[in-house]
């Protein structure tokens, strides 16, 4: 697994290229400079890895070149990530959009990257670490929401229930074949009652029958559904009351789906509702370290910085190309670009993503060190929603008319950031979680 280096103002100690070892805090580092006869307050490189980098290697948009933090393998992954996106999808994207279909014909392409299940450390899985894991995520969102979606159920909420809910047994069953995309996988956890409330009122039942276990209930909203070849199914168990999460495979009898139209986000991804009447699922499939909500919980923990990266790459996607748009777009015999309004639009928009990298970047440090909490995922999830909302809506204006026009974009990174903004908890709910860890108060009702 790889880690990064260690960031600016963090590090306590490093080595320098020419071998000498270097020491102190960076407030120790920051008093050094300053005492230097020449005022110069650039520092020692080898305390912050960005030796020998320069900004221009990162691409115009990493305004701070967090890109730099990867390793040269993960730089060239994310690379291969980004050619292919702006290659195979940008240029077909919007056509599925409108007419709401899945690109099937991509899924060989994206399994060829090598990303799905990116960050877990489990069977088949590239074991990359969460940074990259992070970054990818970001770059496939960068180019189309829809397409990070599908792989953040795919690779995240399917693939993380089994890696780090499923016996040894079961990650070597499923996880090789699903990281080469052989298996797709979705997530059932929403029901149609019951969204925000999910961990009190599941209502899915499963109860146990000899061998096997018999689930009945409702799902809505689930990814990939209708074409997956396995559903993670979590019902609460009759006996002990608990959540228990059912890896569900294609065909099962008495499962059936209805794909939810009409919606105005992520048309592209397919959306489902699931019907289980009396569906047998054998006791192997039972994912057999997911005893309680809290297990269902840790692979959430995992996906909602997924989903704080997606919209730091919906953002990113909008602001870019309304950057493009207004240098190209003429008025008053003068590029857009150069008006002051113009500017402060832009340079505001530039700066929420920065900020959302820079946070969502800090978070996957912690979580490569296995210190990452829920309340700093929802934090991440909160603040990277909020300001993707609103850089979509200020890339939008920029465009004026041609910015409801889908052939430009920026329209459907819009109507995109809808669905980011309230899947995987919405604002209200991650905003308490992070006010419960501050103030060890539950406001949840
Ligand atoms: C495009 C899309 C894809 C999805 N994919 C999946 C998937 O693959 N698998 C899956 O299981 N689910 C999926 N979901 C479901 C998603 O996680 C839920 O939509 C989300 O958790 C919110 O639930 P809800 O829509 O039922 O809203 P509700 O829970 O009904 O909330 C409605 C409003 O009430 C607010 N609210 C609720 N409780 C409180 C409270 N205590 N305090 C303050 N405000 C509150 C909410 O914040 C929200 O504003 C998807 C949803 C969408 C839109």
């Amino acid at each position: 697994m790889s880690t990064p280096p260690p960031t600016s103002g963090t590090a306590t100690s490093g080595t320098t290229t020419s071998g000498t070892t270097t020491s102190g805090t960076a407030t120790e580092h920051a008093a050094e400079a300053a005492a230097r006869p020449d005022g110069d307050l650039s520092g020692d490189p080898s305390t912050t890895g960005l030796e020998g980098v320069e900004l221009t290697d990162s691409p115009f948009s990493d305004f701070l070149g967090f890109e730099l933090l990867l390793e040269d393998d993960d730089r060239e992954l994310l690379g291969r990530v980004r050619a292919f996106m702006n290659r195979e999808v940008e240029p077909v994207i919007n056509e599925h959009w409108t007419r709401g279909e899945f690109p099937h014909e991509l899924v060989r392409g994206i399994a060829d990257l090598g990303i799905a299940g990116l960050a877990y450390d489990a069977p088949g899985c590239p074991a990359r670490g969460a940074l990259v894991d992070g970054l990818v995520a970001m770059e496939l969102s960068r180019v189309d929401p829809s397409i990070g979606t599908f792989m953040g159920v795919h690779g995240g909420l399917a693939m993380g229930s089994i890696a780090l809910c499923g016996s040894p047994e079961q990650q070597q069953r499923w996880l090789p074949a699903m990281a080469r995309l052989e298996l797709i996988g979705a997530f059932g956890l929403t029901e149609p009652e019951t969204g925000s409330a999910i961990s009190q009122g599941l209502s899915t039942t499963a109860r146990r029958d000899g061998d096997a276990w018999v689930l009945n209930g409702e799902k809505k909203w689930i990814g990939n559904a209708s074409f997956a070849d396995l559903v993670v199914v979590w019902a609460r168990d009759e006996d002990d009351g608990q959540v228990k999460g059912f890896v569900v495979e294609k065909d099962t009898e008495g499962m059936t789906f209805d794909v939810q139209r009409d919606k105005i986000a992520l048309r592209v991804v397919q959306n489902a509702e699931i019907h289980l009447r009396d569906v047998r699922v054998p006791e192997e499939n039972r994912l057999q370290e997911a005893h309680s909500f809290h297990d269902t919980s840790q692979v959430l923990r995992v996906t909602r910085m997924g989903v704080a990266w997606q919209a730091a790459g919906c953002a990113r996607g909008a602001y870019e190309h309304a950057l493009r748009y207004t240098k190209a777009r003429e008025q008053f015999g003068r590029p857009i670009a150069s008006f002051q309004m113009v500017q402060d639009l832009l340079v505001k928009m530039l700066s929420n993503v920065t900020a959302s990298t820079a946070m969502n970047v800090r978070a996957s440090q912690l979580q490569v060190a296995g210190l990452l909490r829920d309340e700093h995922a929802s934090l991440c999830k909160v603040h990277s929603t909020v300001r993707m909302r609103e850089t979509v809506g200020w890339a939008r204006e920029v465009l004026g008319g041609n910015g409801i026009l889908l052939e430009h974009h920026v329209g459907r990174f819009v109507a995109d950031a809808e669905a980011i903004y309230s899947y995987e908890g919405t604002r209200e709910i991650n905003t308490l979680i992070v006010g419960r860890a501050i103030t060890g108060e539950s406001a949840f009702v």
